[in-house]
């Protein structure tokens, strides 16, 4: 367990580095041509969100996490230790089921008013990329982290489960936002088992029936078993953000903090011509973006 705790956190930097440098040598979008100052502003609010969130959780839950593993451990408590599991089978179960979680928890975040609120934070950025795997509102941080507590005792997780979770996590997440695309042959391959950066574009889609769909986190197959999975012909017609979130003002770091206070309606749409339209838009930004080379 401490050599976990002592790997994370160069290893997600390892990851976070990788991935930056690679969307600089080979963008998919070319959001940011010319334009360096954009790309750092944009990317240090997000990257800021991120280390309020890693602060707020790590001295204010992580020891709540903790305490209800242990108790869980203690009392034979949970789903994972009513079996006399191999320790292998117990961590397999706890990969599946925790993630399983995180898509249900992914999915309520869209259906429910009040979670949206927070939520489109993360799904206001116009150019996403890996930073915006670190753009969550503090508030929709919050709310998971108290509610993991009751998540880590029923399903009777091990602290060393959840951290190795949370790092594979953490690695899937950062991947499948940064501003990069695979092969269609090997994005194919391995959207059968996690993730991908196709996937999830779609799901960071403006047109609302694509937001509303890939939910998953980790292991992508929830989305084909519950129904939510979605791909679209083109991805490089797909234009990300919430069209009630595009002035500048909703980008500063204070737009961001104050996102779920807004009282404004969900425009993003969700017939064909609608569809279309965002598509249109699309082609345009992304042609204006590629004219500033
Ligand atoms: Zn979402
Ligand atoms: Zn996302």
């Amino acid at each position: 367990m401490s050599e976990l705790n002592g790997i994370r956190p160069l290893g997600s930097v390892i990851v976070l580095a990788t991935l930056l440098a690679w969307e600089s040598l080979a963008p998919f979008f070319r959001y940011f041509a010319g334009n360096r100052k954009d790309r750092v502003s944009h990317g240090l609010k997000n990257l800021a969100l991120g280390i309020l969130n890693a602060l707020v959780t790590g001295l204010g839950f992580a020891a709540l996490w903790w305490s209800a593993a242990d108790w869980s451990q203690q009392h034979g408590f949970g789903l994972l230790n009513w079996f006399a599991l191999p320790a292998w089978a117990h961590l397999a179960g706890a990969f599946l089921l925790f993630d399983a979680w995180m898509y249900w928890w992914h999915r309520l975040n869209h259906r429910a008013a009040f979670l949206w609120r927070f939520h489109r934070t993360h799904h206001s950025d116009p150019t996403m990329d890996v930073t915006t795997a670190s753009r969550f509102h503090i508030g929709e941080i919050a709310l998971s982290s108290v509610l993991r507590v009751p998540v880590i005792a029923l399903l009777g997780l091990q602290i060393w489960e959840l951290a190795l979770y949370e790092f594979a996590m953490f690695t899937v997440v950062q991947l499948h936002h940064a501003n990069i695309a695979f092969p269609e042959w090997l994005d194919r391959a391995l959207r059968g088992v996690i993730v991908t950066p196709f996937m999830h574009k779609v799901h960071h889609s403006c047109w609302q029936p694509e937001t509303d769909s890939n939910y998953s986190s980790l292991f992508s197959f929830w989305d084909r078993f519950f129904g939510s999975f979605r791909l679209c012909d083109d991805p490089r017609s797909l234009k990300f953000g919430l069209k009630e979130f595009s002035g500048p003002q909703d980008h500063t770091l204070g737009g961001l903090l104050t996102t779920p206070f807004k009282h404004v309606q969900r425009t993003s749409g969700k017939s064909q011509a609608e569809r279309q339209t965002s598509r249109a838009l699309a082609n345009d930004s992304h042609d204006a973006s590629d004219a500033r080379l």
